[in-house]
Formats: C-alpha cells, sequence, structure tokens
C-alpha cells in the first residue's frame, strides 16, 4: 500500500465519524474490527491480513474461541499489532438478499460495537464487511454500516470515534458519497 492518510470529515465532526484508504491492520486504534468466517481461524482477504500482521498469537487465542455465528462477534488481543484488540465479527455471505443478509451485516456492526462498549473502548476501525469474498452488494453494504454506527453512536458512550477503512476505489468512492467527505 502507499500513503495511508486518514482524514475526518469535516461535514460531521460531532459525529465521530472517520473516513481513511488503506489496509487496517496499520491503525493504531484501540481496536481493529475483523471480518471472519464463522471458524475464527483465519482466511483470506482482510482476515489474512490482520492474522499475519498480529503474529501467531492471535490464531492460537482464536483456537480457544470455538467459533463464532454470522452476525455475532468476539473480542481477543490484538498482539503484534498497533491496536489491542481485535473484534472478529463474521458477516453473511450474500445469497441474494433473502436469506436475511441485510439484517445480519446490521447485527455484525451492532455486535462489534457493543463489544467496543462493553470494553470502554474509544476508537474502532472496520473494514467493509462481508464486501469481498461474501459478495454483498457495496452500496447496500455502506449504506447499512453507515446507519448502524450512526444510531449506535447516537445513543451510546462507547466507542467515542470510528474508523472506516475502505481497501479498495469503489468502496472508498461510495463512503465518501455517504459521509459528505469533500
Ligand atoms: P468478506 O469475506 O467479509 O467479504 P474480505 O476480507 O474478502 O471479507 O473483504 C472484506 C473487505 O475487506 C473488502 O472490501 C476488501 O477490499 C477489504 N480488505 C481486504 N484486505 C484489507 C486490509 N488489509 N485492510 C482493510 N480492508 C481490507
Amino acid at each position: 500500500m502507499g500513503l495511508f492518510t486518514p482524514f475526518r470529515n469535516k461535514l460531521m465532526p460531532s459525529e465521530k465519524i472517520t473516513l481513511a484508504k488503506g489496509d487496517i491492520t496499520t491503525l493504531g486504534v484501540d481496536a481493529i474490527v475483523n471480518a471472519a468466517n464463522t471458524t475464527l481461524l483465519g482466511g483470506g482477504g482482510v482476515d489474512g491480513a490482520i492474522h499475519r500482521a498480529a503474529g501467531p498469537e492471535l490464531l492460537e487465542e482464536c483456537k480457544t474461541i470455538g467459533g463464532c455465528p454470522t452476525g455475532e462477534a468476539r473480542i481477543t488481543k490484538g498482539y503484534n499489532l498497533l491496536a489491542s484488540y481485535v473484534i472478529h465479527t463474521v458477516g453473511p455471505v450474500w445469497q441474494g438478499g433473502h436469506n436475511s443478509e441485510k439484517e445480519l451485516l446490521q447485527n455484525a456492526y451492532i455486535n462489534s460495537l457493543k463489544l467496543a462498549k462493553e470494553h470502554k473502548l474509544n476508537s474502532i476501525a472496520f473494514p467493509n464487511i462481508s464486501t469481498g469474498v461474501y459478495g454483498f452488494p457495496k452500496q447496500l453494504a455502506a449504506q447499512i454500516a453507515v446507519d448502524s454506527v450512526k444510531s449506535y453512536l447516537k445513543n451510546n458512550k462507547y466507542p467515542k470515534e470510528v474508523v472506516f477503512v475502505c481497501f479498495d476505489d469503489e468502496n472508498y468512492a461510495l463512503y465518501r458519497t455517504l459521509l459528505s467527505v469533500d
């Protein structure tokens, strides 16, 4: 990756939502969210990147958890990451939209935020859950992500700051529009 340049959304400073483009493993937030699979034993995409950056101890801890159902979330330490914690959540595989995919994606965001709240974490960064190999339409996924996070932040004291991390240009453009970033 090139330069990693997170920037604050100038139009909504009070909402504490930040947009960034690049590799989520480089962020020094309290927790980064992993778009994991139900085994929690690692995979490709962002999951692979997080396990590589965190080191083998992350997999050892994940093995003790015993998996995670779709829409739920589990927390581990961050090991070699800058982030203190990894919140592993499992987004839905897109199957055409009639298998509760929208609700399950919303659950993945909300349950991750709940863990951040329980641990009184100030800052948490999300990747674009389910929009890689799981095939969720990116526009719809971005809308669900932004709506879920905004309503949660409005009604809860923690986390105080949420970073949306986009890895690909298409998601970045969608989030820029949704968050009205210049
Ligand atoms: P899923 O199985 O939930 O679709 P993927 O890892 O395949 O998970 O993709 C989810 C999103 O994560 C995609 O938008 C992809 O571009 C993005 N992604 C892949 N690697 C990284 C990374 N290192 N940092 C942040 N986002 C990433």
